[in-house]
């Protein structure tokens, strides 16, 4: 078919060559005329103009000149570290400054001759210069002078340094598009075109790459994101269509013995609502006969665990095993423990499994799960090694999901014929345009109603200065009774100014709140898991009153007593991670309390999370703001478990086109399940080629 002159590869492009086809490869993941297209502009300038050297002064927009070029000197001897030369037009001169590329400097310019000069200024010693433009001969016939609006694309350094820049790029798309505009081939039905007022696709390609004016640029984009998204929505519905379908899943048929004998005589408190309809909800999954895939999300300190422990009890009663997996080791023991506690007097063969679980304890464990005599486990990533072996896994819990990736999940389904049902909880609020695309193949359950009683965390931002007083209201609160968390940030545990800092607070703390009357903890990434277990045990049995903390405690970590959480350079925190760790505190019956400790230098962001943390609880409200101060790539683990990587959607900001999309994927899907009516041809096949190397959803979840 005449499309595959879209599958040209790059390196038959004219001007291209082995050479830079190879680092475009590398650099943009472009191997194709097609993938090159699909390196859309960023923004457009218009390249109509031709500016003069003498008016330059702005260093934030681009400047397109013509002229010649003198005084290259190599700076630096014997190994020079950078160039520079003269760049003038009839109206001054400027700087040009190089610090790569020296060699291959040498011989590009030639006295003389007329160069077009493009890019943008930077300020230095209160002048003007260039560092690194992109410089090509002028050649007065050059199609992009003179063109109008013409895209800035990204590039990298690597591919500048080969004369790759934005210019060449903008270059290779016209002559691209000169080549196989009339084969770039319609995707969506007439009808759908016709519906959403769509330009036809080989025209969205050409507006955004050569736009006349903005409108054009305005049609383009809408065409081009409406598709991205159609499809993506296409083939999220499809995923949860086919694993209703045809994913058998074990049936729960009963409520046995294990589930009432728990709910009458073990519940330690009576269920909130939102957990009753949440075990509804879980328990027509489980006797569907298919496979259940559904995520729990309830904010911090809502009641997940209790959810969990109960559903598992239903596997247990249909005669299966039951496993649920934490991000951390603190976090698993702390599983276990609870069981331990609720499960008392039952007749239920548990066991933890963690990388610390010694050899001997191991090997029993191992083997009881292979024979079926554990019939339920807590535990880490150990739980989803090869050497674990279930005898009839019915059903995996993830809590935390953030904290694991898709392929975690997967593992799971490996250890079993009919994969297990499988609930993963959360606590990290999902705002509802990205549950829709990250999750979009999940069923979604929400405990949206905290236990009776809470009270409010009251959140207070102080700063350094405030320490004193901060130091006063801790002691108060200690001589309550009460327990304090102290978290330092630690971005990577291995970064040593981090770990240092943890260490200055932790001593001046020591300082403030000398033994025998007080008694810290100190618990990071770095301690061995003994360690941190021991600590973490010094604190939950109130052999401690501060915690001296990373966010290793952020997950999880249940200490009802303790009601102040002191959070250190709070700024260096995102949202969400804020609220993490503010929902250690307020788990009992007491007023608790949050201080942020800041300095009183702030970014603009920094003071709008401060802002944000200080007047709200509420997760979904605080995950909003989190998305809009840092784009979806950060929250709720899009990272490690969505890798959705859009070519020009935007989750977002393109919330109202999601929604748009996925109400057409719907009303498409109820009317041609299988993509089989000839009006979708173009459609199924363009979905076929979009999907068949990306990593199958379905199989996962
Ligand atoms: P999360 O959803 O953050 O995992 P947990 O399951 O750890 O929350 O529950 C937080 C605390 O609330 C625990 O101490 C738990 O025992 C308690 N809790 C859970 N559900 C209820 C309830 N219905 N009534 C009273 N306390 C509850
Ligand atoms: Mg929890």
């Amino acid at each position: 078919m005449e499309a595959n002159l879209l599958q040209t590869k790059i390196g038959f492009l004219k001007g291209v060559g082995p050479k830079r086809a190879e680092l475009l490869q590398k650099e943009l993941n472009v191997y194709t005329y097609q993938d090159m297209l699909n390196q859309f502009p960023f923004r457009y300038i218009d390249r109509s103009q031709i500016q003069k050297v003498a008016y330059i002064n702005d260093d934030t927009v681009y400047y397109q000149l013509i002229g010649t070029i003198s005084n290259l000197k190599m700076i630096g001897a014997p190994r020079p570290t950078r160039a520079t030369a003269v760049f003038s037009d009839d109206s001054g001169s400027i700087e040009l400054v190089w610090f790569r590329g020296l060699k291959w400097l040498k011989d590009k310019f030639k006295i003389g001759t007329k160069y077009v000069l493009f890019g943008k200024a930077s300020e230095f010693n209160h002048t003007y210069n260039f560092v690194h433009p992109e410089i090509e001969p002028y050649d007065p016939n050059d199609p992009l002078i003179g063109e109008g609006l013409q895209g800035v694309y990204f590039t990298t350094e690597k591919l500048k340094d080969n004369g790759l820049g934005t210019r060449t790029i903008a270059k290779m798309q016209k002559l691209i598009l000169q080549q196989v505009f009339d084969v770039i081939y319609e995707t969506l039905p007439q009808s759908i075109i016709q519906q959403e007022s769509l330009i036809p696709r080989k025209y969205a390609y050409y507006q955004i790459h050569l736009p006349a004016n903005n409108i054009e640029i305005q049609q383009a984009m809408r065409r081009l994101k409406y598709e991205e998204h159609f499809f993506f929505q296409l083939k999220m519905l499809r995923n949860k269509k086919r694993r209703e379908m045809s994913t058998r899943g074990h049936v729960f048929a009963t409520v046995g013995d294990y589930f009432n004998e728990f709910y009458s005589h073990h519940l330690p408190f009576p269920l909130t609502n939102a957990q009753k309809r949440v075990i509804k909800e879980i328990r027509k999954d489980l006797g569907s006969g298919h496979q259940m895939n559904r995520l729990l999300q309830g904010d911090v300190g809502s009641g997940k665990t209790i959810v969990a422990l109960m559903v598992m009890l239903l596997a247990l009663d249909n005669g299966f095993q039951a496993c649920l997996m934490a991000p951390t080791e603190i976090l698993a023991t702390q599983h276990f423990a609870t069981l331990q506690e609720q499960l008392e007097g039952m007749n239920i063969n548990y066991a933890l499994l963690t990388g610390s679980t010694k050899i001997g304890e191991r090997r029993k464990i191992y083997a009881g799960l292979a024979d079926g005599s554990i019939q339920l486990v807590v535990g880490t990533h150990a739980l989803i090694e090869s050497k674990v072996v279930f005898k009839n896994l019915g059903l995996a819990i993830i809590d935390e999901q953030h904290r694991f990736g898709v392929e975690q999940r997967s593992k799971f389904w490996e250890k079993t014929e009919i994969p297990p049902h499988t609930l993963v909880m959360t606590a990290t609020p999902i705002p509802r345009t990205l549950a829709m695309t990250q999750y979009g193949d999940l069923d979604v359950s929400k405990i949206d109603e905290l236990p009776p009683g809470r009270k409010p965390v009251k959140t207070y931002h102080l700063y350094q200065d405030d320490r004193y007083r901060i130091m006063c209201f801790m002691k108060q609160q200690i001589a309550e009774g009460r327990q304090i968390y102290v978290v330092y940030p630690c971005i990577k545990e291995s970064e040593k100014t981090d770990m240092i800092a943890l260490q200055a607070g932790y001593e001046a703390l020591l300082a403030d709140f000398p033994e025998p009357q007080y008694k810290l903890c100190v618990c990071h990434g770095q301690l061995s898991a003994e360690d941190k277990d021991w600590e973490m045990q010094r604190f939950i049995s109130k052999n401690a009153q501060i915690m001296v903390a990373t966010t290793v405690i952020e997950v999880g970590v249940n200490v009802p007593n303790a009601s102040v959480m002191v959070i250190e350079n709070a700024n260096r925190f995102g949202l969400s991670q804020l609220h993490q760790l503010r929902g250690r505190v307020g788990r009992g019956a007491d007023q608790s309390y949050c201080i942020l400790v800041t300095d009183h230098k702030l970014t603009a962001d920094g003071k709008k999370r401060m802002e944000t943390m200080v007047n709200s609880n509420d997760g979904f409200e605080i995950a909003e703001v989190d998305l809009e101060l840092r784009g979806p790539g950060e929250t709720g683990g899009t990272r490690q478990s969505g890798q959705i990587e859009m070519m020009i959607g935007d989750l977002q900001k393109d919330g109202a086109l999601i929604q748009q999309t996925r109400a057409m994927a719907i009303r498409l899907l109820d009317a041609d399940p299988k993509l089989a009516l000839p009006e979708n041809r173009l459609l199924r096949e363009h979905y076929k080629e979009l999907f068949a190397q990306t990593f199958d959803w379905s199989q996962i979840g």
